[in-house]
């Protein structure tokens, strides 16, 4: 049988291989809970992309040890991924801010990841959000079909 066009969870562990070493230097552990067989209607190497993107930025903002979880379900015709950091979250009034162009508070920062990140999903007829948490840190929230929905 092929399963070739079940990627998404090999492809997320292979980003977690590449960011692993920056992650335990502070302590940081991140774990994956993701079907095996979930498929995703996208480009993959956009799709890695994105998970670069927002797993840097998740190491980033953990000052602390801690963890970053990503989370992959499905849910009738959609995937729906979390990337859910304990770092310090993002204040309500930037959320929407942090998505546009050039939008960084960091030293070295580009300001693009998230703005890349938006255009990637939306050109897949996805759906991209960012939810403050309860009590510390942020989720990145994902919501991709499983097919092309042109068809
Ligand atoms: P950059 O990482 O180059 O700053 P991004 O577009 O990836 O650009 O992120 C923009 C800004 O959004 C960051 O500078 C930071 O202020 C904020 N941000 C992004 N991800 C997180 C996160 N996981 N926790 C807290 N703040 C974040
Ligand atoms: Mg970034």
């Amino acid at each position: 049988q092929d399963h070739s066009y079940q990627w998404l969870k090999q492809m997320i562990e292979d980003v977690i291989v590449l960011l692993n070493t920056q992650a335990m230097k502070k302590g940081i552990n991140i774990i994956l809970d993701c079907p095996q067989d979930v498929v995703v209607y996208a480009d993959k190497s956009q799709i890695k992309q994105v998970f670069i993107n927002l797993i840097k930025n998740a190491i980033e903002a953990m000052t602390e040890s801690g963890n970053i979880y990503i989370k992959v379900q499905v849910s009738g015709e959609f995937s729906l991924i979390s990337v859910i950091d304990e770092g310090p979250g993002i204040p309500k009034h930037l959320i929407h801010q942090v998505k546009e162009p050039f939008f960084t508070t960091k030293k070295e920062g580009t300001g693009l990841g998230l703005m890349i990140t938006t255009s990637i999903i939306e050109n897949h007829n996805g759906i991209f959000s960012i939810i403050p948490n309860q009590g510390k840190g942020t989720t990145f929230s994902i919501k991709l079909p499983h097919y092309d929905s042109a068809m």
